[in-house]
C-alpha cells in the first residue's frame, strides 16, 4: 500500500505543524480524511525552534496519537526526525515515512547519524532542502541516505533563509529545486508552500507555481484551529480551506501526445534555439569589443571598473527593459553577469 502511495501523483501530505494534543491530531486527521484529497498525515513531535522557550513539540508521547490517527483514518503517517533516538521511537510507533528537516539537512554530522540509524530499514525518507542555499549540501544528504540502503528517497523544497524582510518567510529560489530535478530526474520532488510563505495569503500562488514547474506534489500544514496553533499559526489552514485550495489549483501534466501541440512546440523551440545562438554570438562580439577597450586601458594605465559609467549602462538598461516588459530584477541580474564576464576579459588583456 505504501508502494502505491509513493507512486501517487500528485502526492499530498498534510497535517499540523505540531501534534499538540491527541484530540487536535485525531480531529485534524479525520477532517483531512473526510475531504479525501490527502495521502499522508504529517505532524511534528520534535520541533527544531530557532529560539528556546518556543513550543518545542510534545515529544515521544505524540507518537501514539499519530498511530491512533492512522488506525482511525487509514492515512499513513510521517514525522520529522533529527536523531537516532527519534528514528527508534518513530519506528516503534509504526511511522510510515520519515522526513529530515531543513535545519538537520544543513548538518552533515546529523544526517550521517540518521543514515546510520536507518541503515537496513526499508523506510521511505523525505529530505527537506537545507536552510541555506547550498545545493551540494542537499545532494550530499541524499547520498548519505542512499548509501544507507534507502531506496525511497524524496525531496521537499521549503525555501531558504534570508536576511531582512521579504514577502516570503523563506525565499523559494526556484532555480535551486529546478537544478535538483536536473541532478536527480527520477527523484520525487514535493513543494512545502507553508514554510516558504509563512502566511496563508501566498500559499495558493506558490503551490500553483510548484505545479507549473512539474513538482510531484505538496506538503501543506493544516490545523483544526490554525490561529490557536502552538507553532507556525500564521501559515496553517483548516482542512476545509486546504480542500478549497487544492480544488482551485490547476494540475498540469508533464507532456501530451497531441500532435498539434508537439509540432507547435517543436517549431517554437527551434526559434528559441536560433535566438539563443544569436545571443551567444552577440555576447562574444561584445567581449571582443571589451577586450579592445582593455588594451586601451592597459596602455593608458586606467582602471577596469568605471563605476559611473557602469551605473549609467545599468540605469539605461533598466529603463529600456521596463519599456519592453523585462523586469528590473532580471535586467540587474543579467547585466551583472555580463559586466562580470567583461571585467574578466579585460583583466586577462590587462594582465597578460
Ligand atoms: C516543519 O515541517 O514543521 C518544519 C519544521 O519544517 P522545516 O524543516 O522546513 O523548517
Ligand atoms: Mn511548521
Amino acid at each position: 500500500m505504501l508502494e502505491d502511495i509513493w507512486k501517487k501523483r500528485p502526492l499530498i501530505i498534510s497535517g499540523p505543524c505540531s501534534a499538540e494534543t491527541e484530540e487536535q491530531l485525531i480531529q485534524t486527521a479525520s477532517r483531512l480524511s473526510t475531504i479525501g484529497k490527502v495521502d499522508v498525515l504529517r505532524a511534528g513531535v520534535w520541533k527544531p525552534r530557532t529560539k528556546p522557550g518556543m513550543f518545542e513539540g510534545v515529544g515521544t508521547i505524540g507518537l501514539p496519537w499519530l498511530l491512533q490517527a492512522k488506525k482511525i483514518t487509514g492515512l499513513p503517517t510521517t514525522v520529522e526526525v533529527a536523531s537516532a533516538k527519534h528514528v527508534e521511537d518513530a519506528l516503534k510507533f509504526e511511522v510510515d515515512i520519515l522526513w529530515i528537516g531543513a535545519r538537520t539537512t544543513a548538518n552533515p554530522f546529523s544526517v550521517q547519524a540518521l543514515a546510520d540509524a536507518i541503515k537496513g530499514i526499508n523506510i521511505p525518507v523525505f529530505i527537506k532542502n537545507p536552510i541555506n542555499a547550498d545545493i551540494d549540501l542537499w545532494s550530499g544528504a541524499i547520498e548519505r541516505i542512499q548509501k544507507a540502503g534507502i531506496e525511497k528517497v524524496g525531496l521537499i523544497h521549503r525555501g531558504f533563509s534570508n536576511y531582512g524582510n521579504t514577502e516570503y518567510r523563506n525565499a523559494p529560489m526556484w532555480h535551486l529545486p529546478i537544478e535538483m530535478k536536473r541532478r536527480f530526474p527520477e527523484m520525487m520532488l514535493l513543494c512545502d508552500p507553508s514554510h516558504i510563505c509563512g502566511n496563508r495569503t501566498l500559499l495558493q500562488t506558490v503551490a500553483q507555481k510548484a505545479i507549473d514547474l512539474d513538482f510531484d506534489g505538496l506538503m501543506i500544514e493544516s490545523h483544526i484551529t490554525p490561529d490557536q496553533a502552538l507553532s507556525d499559526a500564521n501559515q496553517q489552514v483548516t482542512p476545509e480551506a486546504l480542500a478549497e485550495m487544492l480544488n482551485s489549483l490547476i494540475w498540469r501534466k508533464g507532456h501530451t501526445n497531441k500532435q498539434e501541440f508537439i509540432t507547435a512546440l517543436a517549431t517554437l523551440r527551434e526559434q528559441i534555439s536560433h535566438v539563443d545562438d544569436e545571443l551567444i554570438a552577440l555576447l562574444t562580439h561584445r567581449m571582443n569589443i571589451v577586450e579592445k577597450i582593455g588594451q586601451y586601458k592597459r596602455d593608458n594605465n586606467v582602471t577596469i571598473l568605471q563605476t559611473n559609467h557602469w551605473n549609467d549602462i545599468l540605469q539605461k538598461a533598466i529603463k529600456k527593459g521596463e519599456e519592453l516588459g523585462l523586469s528590473e530584477e532580471f535586467i540587474i541580474k543579467y547585466f551583472a553577469a555580463v559586466h562580470l564576464e567583461s571585467i574578466n576579459h579585460q583583466n586577462k588583456v590587462m594582465n597578460s
